[in-house]
């Protein structure tokens, strides 16, 4: 039997499709590239905007005429739409199996090792022996899709409750790997080829190892990155997502000192409003930004720093707008992510706050400091005019190769043979743009 699983939203999301694709390998189902000839379609959610929910329920039409067509076709949902239960149609509730008839089972993220028994019950399929010995979330190692660039897990879950997030709800309370367990699959990457390191978390900045070295005074995050680095193979490690009010001062001053350590940090600041940031629940202000932004700037002065940014949050007033568009600005933030608010049901801010700015501002506020964000970009990737900067190949397309410099810009260059992809490439910049630096090959 085939299978297919669509992937929406963040890092995290790729890096649990990687482990729920080694389960139904296990299995016995094999992967398909598209809906079509599927047996199996599961689609791994992201529930950070409305939008997002709104464009899974848009699938139910695509689905009705499949399952017509292929009696055996049992389609899942899993990721942050599935907060409340796992199970099969029938003997679980959730508000999506209502809303999309064609929907047979939802599990939980964190419910992974109950998809078997899942399977088992709509496919008739007999678990393989190995799906026995997959005891916890952790301990299913990941089939990686991308050899070079992986993601690798240092804890799921969340202990903030930023007003607006559902994760901590879907997700549950934040749950930190073994430092050794994390090394195994570094170690087991780079020995595949892996040369670029992402460490995924909702909050990497509170790692919390039980088996880190005692006796150290560095943060357990800290140690993490040190003993990475010094894993033969691994020239980058970048980690999402560090939480403003807890990085600490060990993991700045790695900047510098180890050699993986990229000049690129996402640090989401969400507003750059003291009363927003508040009623957002986020527990630090905006002087703590700059000062974080300071230190890591005295690092490396040229750092990239990206950055998440919600505009037209519960009662954000044009000042209020303004302050964030000043503080993006003044940190010289040159890449943001950028998203207008809309509300989540079952958050803090949908019980407490009104989503009162009007639908029109949103829209206003986002192209504005869409604007601002372009000036600042062009503005920083002028300063690799004629410079050389090494790309880590991701893919070929309409005619050039891309991928990744160290400082997370996009850079291409006329290329057409797909060898190149996972391998590193050096150009000289002749055409630093917004989203992109172009140029030619250099020896
Ligand atoms: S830190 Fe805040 S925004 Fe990030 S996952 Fe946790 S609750 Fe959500």
């Amino acid at each position: 039997m085939k299978y297919f699983i669509q992937t929406y939203g963040c890092q995290m999301n790729y890096s649990d499709s990687e482990r729920i694709v080694t389960v139904l390998e296990k299995m016995g189902y094999e992967k398909t590239n598209g809906f079509q000839d599927a047996d199996l379609i599961i689609l791994n959610t992201c529930s950070v905007k409305q939008k997002a929910e709104d464009r899974i329920y848009g699938l139910g039409e695509i689905f009705a005429p499949l399952k017509e067509k292929n009696l055996n076709l049992k389609i899942g949902i899993t990721g942050c739409m599935i907060r409340e239960a796992s199970g099969i149609r029938g003997d679980v509730k959730h508000d999506v199996l209502n809303i999309m008839p064609t929907i047979d089972f939802v599990f939980r993220i964190k419910d992974l090792m109950q998809l078997p028994e899942i399977l088992n019950k709509l496919h008739k399929t007999e678990g393989a022996e190995g799906v026995k010995n997959l005891c916890d979330y952790f301990h299913i190692p990941p089939t990686i899709a991308n050899l070079t660039q992986v993601f690798i897990p240092v804890s799921k879950g969340c202990n903030n409750f930023c007003s607006y997030c559902i994760v901590p709800y879907a997700r549950g309370r934040e749950e930190c790997r073994p430092m050794a367990d994390i090394l195994d699959e570094v170690k087991k990457a780079a020995k595949r080829g892996a040369k670029e390191i992402n460490l995924v978390g909702q909050n990497v900045s509170t790692y919390n190892a039980p088996d880190a070295d005692p006796e150290s005074k560095e943060s357990h995050f800290a140690q993490l990155l040190r003993r990475i680095d010094a894993v033969e193979g691994v020239d980058r490690i970048r980690f999402y997502t560090v939480h403003p009010k807890d990085m600490t001062d060990d993991v700045i001053d790695l900047y510098g000192e180890l050699k993986s350590m990229v000049p690129h940090i996402h640090l989401p600041i969400q507003s750059g409003s003291e009363t927003v940031l508040k009623r957002m629940n986020r527990n630090y202000s905006p002087d703590r930004l700059r000062e974080l932004v300071r230190k890591l700037r005295n690092r490396l002065p040229h750092m990239s720093i990206s950055s998440d940014i919600i505009v037209g949050f519960c009662g954000e007033t044009e000042e209020e707008f303004q302050e964030s568009c000043d503080l993006v600005q003044e940190l010289k933030l040159d890449l943001l992510y950028i998203s207008k608010y809309s509300e989540r049901k079952g958050t803090l801010a949908s019980e407490k706050y009104e989503d009162d700015v009007p639908a029109d501002v949103k829209k206003d506020r986002f192209f504005r400091i869409t604007e601002l964000m372009k000036d600042i970009s062009h503005e920083y990737n002028q300063q690799f005019k004629g410079e050389k900067v090494k790309i880590l190949v991701e893919r070929i397309r309409k005619g050039y190769a891309d991928g990744k410099t160290p400082e997370f810009k996009m850079a291409r260059f006329k290329a057409d043979d797909p060898k190149l992809i996972g391998k590193y490439v050096t150009i000289k910049v002749d055409k630093p743009m917004e989203w992109c630096l172009e140029g030619d090959v250099v020896a």
